[in-house]
């Protein structure tokens, strides 16, 4: 028979980004959270870390700001990216944005929310299943240490990634589905030196040996006077792309010379990870006695780099809706559907953007004068900058009848915003 972990107002899924933050959240609002992961940490996760402003004024909202900011890492003052480049915007204080590799951030999260009271947090604990009370989910199946648990809740939510665990069991349907659209894959070089006004880079190249016309490089300043290095692909060229990762990922850097030539003063430091298992999906995100957060409830490719930021801001809102309701109440299925319709609508702009859904609905020649114009004014570069990392709505610039004015001239000025 299985043992009992215990009875809890909310069981949270996932303890990376997502997780930490929504059980942070819930303990704030006087819940009792049980905050599980499968994996312990320090334990890195496939995944490359720029993260913006919407991402730390959440972690200050939960208090979980200060250890972030005490690990040394670079401010990042500038993106500079293929179709867009400008300072960060100030927002709610911060005019940077920062790189720390997961294995520090996460951990870091974690470490503090075991001390927090009203979290009680387990990890290599593996969540197997959920379970229910006629057709509500009333808490989850855990293995851990060889045994079978038990712990119950009113409210299980799933903060377990893109292949999530919790959205399985309950069948979560899937829906506006973008199939991949890139391989990216990153390691880490000592010795590359710092820009006076440090800058996120990504700069676009080519591979047409591997069936690549689209490839970019990054190299993104990062903790303890590393630069995060990275290559990626167009998907239809990641078959030829993995014959020789090690061998593709150099050739592929060394083709594009305004990151060759920096590279050249560094040293490769660790090994090349990466993947092409990007798939681009939302999913619905709350279902009696359940909801979904970060990349369990919808899932992006990083080339826009909002995975964390999205994760962040979801699970505010989906805090915002529970505070005041009581998790026994009927209140709280409402609660649940606000929350999803809420961020939903925050995600909705910038997930057109990022999988060309929104490119899709513009004619050609609207685009190309949209991106010309990003490229000669700097006001529209700053407003589309703010957009990606939500100082301002993206819906100011990543909706289609936004792109048409913006591209036949209309204010661009973030003071208007
Ligand atoms: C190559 C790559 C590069 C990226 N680069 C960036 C970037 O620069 N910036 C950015 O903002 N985003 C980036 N992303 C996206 C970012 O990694 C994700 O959006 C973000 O990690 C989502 O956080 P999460 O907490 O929702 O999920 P995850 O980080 O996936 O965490 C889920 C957690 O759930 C746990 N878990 C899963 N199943 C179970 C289970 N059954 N039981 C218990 N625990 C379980 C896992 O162990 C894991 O710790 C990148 C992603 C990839 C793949």
């Amino acid at each position: 028979m299985a043992r009992k972990i215990g009875t809890f107002d909310a069981i949270v899924v996932g303890a990376r980004i997502a997780g930490s933050l929504t059980a942070a959240g819930l303990a704030a609002n006087g819940w009792r959270v049980l905050l599980l992961d499968r994996v312990d940490f320090p334990r890195t996760t496939v995944s490359t870390h720029l993260f913006f402003s919407d991402t730390l004024t959440t972690l200050r909202a939960f208090a979980l700001l200060d250890p972030v900011l005490t690990v040394p890492a670079p401010r990042i003052r500038w993106l500079r990216f293929p179709y867009v480049e400008a300072p960060f915007p100030e927002h709610e204080g911060f005019d940077f944005a920062i790189c720390i590799r997961r294995e520090i951030l996460d951990t870091l999260l974690v470490e503090r929310l075991r001390t927090r009271p009203g979290i009680t947090v387990l990890t290599r604990a593996t969540v197997a299943g959920v379970l229910r009370e006629g057709d509500r989910v009333s808490g989850v199946v855990v293995r851990r240490g060889g045994h079978e648990w038990i712990a119950t809740a009113p409210l299980v939510i799933g903060a377990d990634g893109r292949n999530s665990t919790i959205a399985r069991a309950v069948a979560a349907r899937t829906y506006d589905r973008v199939p991949a659209l890139f391989a990216w894959y990153y390691t880490y070089y000592e010795g590359i030196p710092l820009d006076p006004e440090p800058a996120a880079l990504a700069v676009r190249g080519a591979f047409p040996e591997i069936g690549a016309d689209y490839a970019a490089a990054f190299l993104f300043p990062a903790d303890h006077g590393l630069t995060l290095v990275g290559y990626g692909v167009e998907h239809r060229a990641f078959r030829a792309f993995r014959r020789d990762v090690p061998r593709y990922f150099a050739e592929g850097l060394s083709r594009i010379p305004a990151v060759r030539d920096r590279i050249a003063a560094g040293r490769r430091v660790a090994a090349i990870r990466g993947t092409a298992q990007l798939p681009n999906f939302f999913r619905i995100a709350h279902g009696p006695g359940w909801g979904l957060v970060g990349d369990a409830s919808c899932h992006k490719d990083p080339h826009t780099v909002q995975g964390m930021g999205d994760a962040a801001r979801s699970a505010r809102i989906l805090i915002e809706e529970l505070a005041r309701i009581d998790p026994y109440s009927s209140a709280l299925e409402a609660a649940l559907a606000r929350y999803d319709e809420r961020r939903e609508r925050d995600l909705r702009p910038m997930y057109e953007f990022t999988t060309f859904r929104l490119r899709q609905r513009i004619p050609e020649d609207i685009w190309e004068r949209f991106e010309a114009r990003t490229r000669e004014d700097p006001e529209l570069a700053a407003l589309r900058v703010a957009a990606m990392v939500h100082a301002i709505d993206p819906a100011m610039v990543y909706a289609p009848e936004r792109v048409r004015e913006l591209a036949a001239g209309a204010p661009a000025r973030l003071a208007d915003r």
